[in-house]
């Protein structure tokens, strides 16, 4: 295995360094086993004892040059330059056996110099909560942070009530968002902003060395790849909650999990976080905010970019988006690609959405129900748990017709279908569940539902209690920004 730590010690000027604290009574609750040994880390380091000494005793490997990183955001629209990790700290990068370079940051570490006067401290559910989302976006196929290990502790942390502190163990391509780039432009600090340009190329974006203009390569690339992410998140029914520009990745996965939800009903307008009233990042409003945040981002670009350049590269944003929108909703849907112009997918998929948003379906299990749909038949149990059954049949009619004219069977559509609308996605209601057994030192139900969320394409009978819609105590569900 080969540790590094070159954030800590090319950028000493962008960080400073901290050491994590231990809290009372530490359990290591849940090992990532798959991703420790894919990322090819010394198997002891999966047992309590060894990983932390790692972490936290003067010796470790994970403990030598732990850093605070500085940066700031866009937080609902407003510039704060007075973030950066306030409890959480970036302890090493790992080279996995395909040289890709990963960071190992703890979070929930202990106070640190951007903590703003709070306890640098993460509570049991919101841990849960970032290590069950880590996992189930991953497996479902859209990009994310990974969780490697979640520990538990006795140690109360005080929040409205008190409440057991925990951290989780987290890895992802860099902790770089955003905000690092707009703090040193925003801040003046422009040999910083550099030395954080040649970084990225270094260690990160080295492809773009070879363009034309690297910088413009670059943000092209955040660009797209941000579009991407946005677009599944907007497949999947995933609302992130607080995409303030210290949240967003660089690298164009989703980052810094709060008060995320999943879909029940399909409510194009919902709002998750609780915090935010207004509803700026409401579900049907995360496109345009992904592009706001390139915007602000695109400003630290300002001193190698023209603003005609920025504008032709952010211009490529919305074609991006509804590229990789439109592939996944086909899939979802069994239809092939077809760019003629008397095409009716768009107008199958549309009529699809808008049945579900007007009679509030729920969005997940609508789309695994639609693989079962018989081009052939006529779907009467499926098309009676529909109100405006007109509408339906007309939709239905479209759809079927469609459906027929394609060369794959039925069958080879249903199953493929399967493979693009999940079974189980992570619900707040059974994360809710899972929370409250754990808080009570259970964790048996986290457990199977991870591994429920490792598979949540598979037609497997034990999954069952996991791919209920929620009761109505689980519906909507409040959920605010840090905990
Ligand atoms: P978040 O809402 O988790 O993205 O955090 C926003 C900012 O507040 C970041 O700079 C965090 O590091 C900081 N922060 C959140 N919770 C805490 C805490 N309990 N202690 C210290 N800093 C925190
Ligand atoms: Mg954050």
């Amino acid at each position: 295995m080969l540790l590094e730590y070159s954030f800590a010690t090319e950028l000493t000027g962008l960080t400073t360094p901290v050491k994590s604290i231990k809290l009372n009574h530490s359990n290591l609750q849940i090992i990532n086993y798959k991703l420790f040994d894919e990322l090819n880390l010394p198997k002891n380091w999966q047992e309590e004892h060894s990983l932390f000494v790692e972490l936290f005793s003067e010796q470790g490997k994970l403990n030598r040059h732990s850093v605070a990183q500085k940066y700031g955001g866009h937080q609902f629209g407003h510039w704060n330059p007075q973030l950066g990790d306030g409890r959480g700290l970036l302890l090493a990068e790992v080279i996995d056996p395909q040289k890709q370079r990963w960071d190992i940051h703890l979070k929930g570490a202990g106070p640190t110099p951007y903590s703003r006067g709070a306890d640098g401290r993460a509570v049991l559910r919101s841990t849960i909560r970032e290590y069950l989302a880590s996992e189930a976006l991953h497996h479902l196929g859209i990009p994310s942070s990974r969780a490697l290990a979640l520990i538990s502790s006795e140690e109360p942390v005080y929040r409205e009530k008190q409440e057991p502190g925990a951290m989780l163990l987290r890895t992802c391509q860099s902790h770089i968002r955003f905000g690092h780039f707009e703090y040193f432009f925003h801040s003046g600090q422009t040999e910083k902003l550099q030395q954080l340009f040649d970084y990225c190329f270094k260690y990160h974006f080295i492809d773009c060395l070879a363009a034309d203009n690297p910088y413009r390569a670059l943000l092209e690339k955040i660009t797209q790849d941000t579009a991407k992410l946005i677009a599944k998140w907007q497949a999947f029914g995933f609302n992130h909650g607080v995409m303030n520009t210290d949240n967003m990745s660089i690298h164009g996965i989703t980052f810094d999990y709060g008060p995320y939800a999943f879909l029940d009903d399909f409510e194009p307008n919902f709002i998750c976080n609780h915090s935010d009233p207004q509803g700026r990042y409401s579900f049907d409003s995360q496109p345009s905010i992904g592009l706001w945040n390139l915007n602000s981002l695109a400003q630290a670009f300002t001193q190698h970019l023209d603003v005609e350049q920025i504008k032709q590269v952010l211009g490529q944003y919305e074609s991006a988006l509804m590229n990789e929108y439109s592939q996944l909703m086909l899939k979802k849907c069994g239809l092939v690609v077809d760019k003629s112009p008397n095409s009716n997918n768009v107008e199958i998929v549309n009529g699809w959405l808008d049945i579900l948003a007007t009679e509030k379906k729920d969005f997940t299990i609508s789309f695994r129900q639609l693989c079962e749909f018989d081009a052939k038949g006529e779907n009467q149990t499926f098309r009676d748990q529909f109100i405006d059954r007109d509408k339906f049949d007309n939709w239905a009619k479209l759809y079927s017709t469609t459906l027929l004219k394609q060369t794959i069977t039925q069958q080879d559509r249903q199953a493929a279908m399967k493979r693009s609308n999940p079974k189980v996605i992570l619900r707040n209601y059974l994360a809710q569940q899972v929370i409250d057994q754990a808080e009570d030192g259970n964790f048996s139900l986290l457990n199977e539902f991870i591994k429920a969320l490792e598979d949540p394409y598979a037609d497997k009978k034990e999954y069952d209690k996991f791919s209920l819609p929620p009761p109505n105590w689980g519906k909507k569900l409040e959920i605010s920004c840090s905990s």
